[in-house]
């Protein structure tokens, strides 16, 4: 038994890891993976993908879902050449390593960005508050939650312009609402199923009206909204897991159960960070994560003590990202609580050790 607390690709729930083997094994007689994208039987699947999103987000009437292929990072390119208008000018929030890949993606299509926020300064522990936001814009692009920092968005940025958000590491695990953003995009590998996907829920006012000189087919959302998702061969088995890992969602409660599954394992883990003599958080308290924990020892000497500990509870995935160092615990929807409990447990273990 291994408990995972992996960034992503990460853990999905099991009974989802079943079918999705049985579906491999037998798909109405064929493998998914052999089935034609354009057979009836995967329409379906995609049509389900589709209307599921829709439910479990709240998707509003005006508002399109689309898989594309190409990860959150081709995202970075779809969400600026499909929102850039005659001014292409954008304010981005610089919150980390992927918000940061989302403005360099901007510059590269011709977007002049205005990075008017940003915890750079303090090594992205922090997310910024107090911020005037400049006149003039096409959209304001922020990323939800910082996987790799380890801090959240806990209040969107409040504004009348057009607003984008890259979330890929939080889409599901709490309520938001849909009517407050033009464009959202999200990989599926942290909360949806494998990867291969990418989410984009868009509003249909902003379809077709890129003001950019190239716009490759591809990259253009309206052309995926029209096919519906079926322009070339989609990543039929990412779609086909995010489908079923969907229907789990909702026959569990649906993301407002999940969100108070998940408020309490960040609760109990956050809890032991504090309480614990032997560590201490990374970020700013207010803007810890619920998915992504990130926390370091208080005495560094001790780190061979403590892996060897969680490594032998069977815990996989703890170490932060390679950039940071520390350690990560990524609380993703699928993780269930008692993984939490092994963890504080071992937590507690090393303590009685010090
Ligand atoms: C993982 C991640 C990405 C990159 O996703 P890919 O699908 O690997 O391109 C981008 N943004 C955020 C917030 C992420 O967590």
């Amino acid at each position: 038994m291994k408990y995972n607390f992996g960034a992503g690709p990460c853990i999905l729930p099991q009974v989802v890891f079943q079918e999705a083997a049985a579906g491999v094994l037998d798909f109405n007689g064929l493998s998914i993976l052999e089935v034609s994208h354009r057979h009836k039987d995967f329409v379906a699947v995609m049509d389900e993908a589709i209307a599921l999103t829709k439910e479990a987000l709240g998707v509003p009437d005006g508002y399109s879902v689309t898989f594309v292929q190409g990860g959150a990072t081709l995202g970075f390119t779809i969400a600026a050449l499909n929102m850039m208008r005659e001014r292409k000018t954008a304010g981005y929030i610089n919150t980390g390593t992927w918000a940061t890949g989302a403005i360099k993606e901007a510059q590269k299509v011709g977007v002049d960005v205005n990075v008017f926020a940003s915890s750079e300064h303090k090594n992205f522990t922090y997310i910024p508050k107090n911020y005037s936001i400049p006149e003039g814009l096409d959209y304001l692009h922020f990323t939800s939650n910082n996987t790799i920092y380890g801090t959240q968005f806990h209040a969107f940025p409040s504004t009348d312009l057009p607003l984008v958000c890259d979330m890929s590491s939080d889409i599901f695990s709490k309520q938001i609402n849909v009517a407050d953003f033009d464009l959202i995009y999200a990989g599926a590998q942290k909360n949806l199923g494998p990867a291969g996907a990418t989410l984009y829920v868009v509003k249909d006012e902003v379809l077709g009206k890129s003001s950019s000189p190239f716009l490759p087919t591809y990259l253009d959302l309206k052309q995926h909204v029209e096919k519906e998702s079926m322009m070339n061969t989609p990543p039929v088995f990412s779609v086909y897991v995010a489908m079923l890992n969907l229907r789990d969602l909702i026959a569990h409660g649906g993301v407002s159960a999940m969100e108070q599954r998940n408020n309490a394992k960040a609760a109990l883990l956050y809890d032991e960070i504090d309480r614990n003599s032997q560590f201490k958080g990374a970020v700013a308290t207010e803007d810890r994560s619920k998915m992504n924990a990130t926390f370091l020892l208080n005495d560094e000497t001790r780190a061979a003590d403590f892996d060897a500990l969680w490594k032998g509870a069977g815990i996989v995935g703890l170490p932060g990202h390679r950039s940071v160092g520390g350690y990560r615990a990524s609380l993703y929807n699928a993780l269930p609580i008692e993984s939490v409990k092994v963890l504080v447990d071992v937590m507690k273990e090393f303590e009685r050790k010090a």
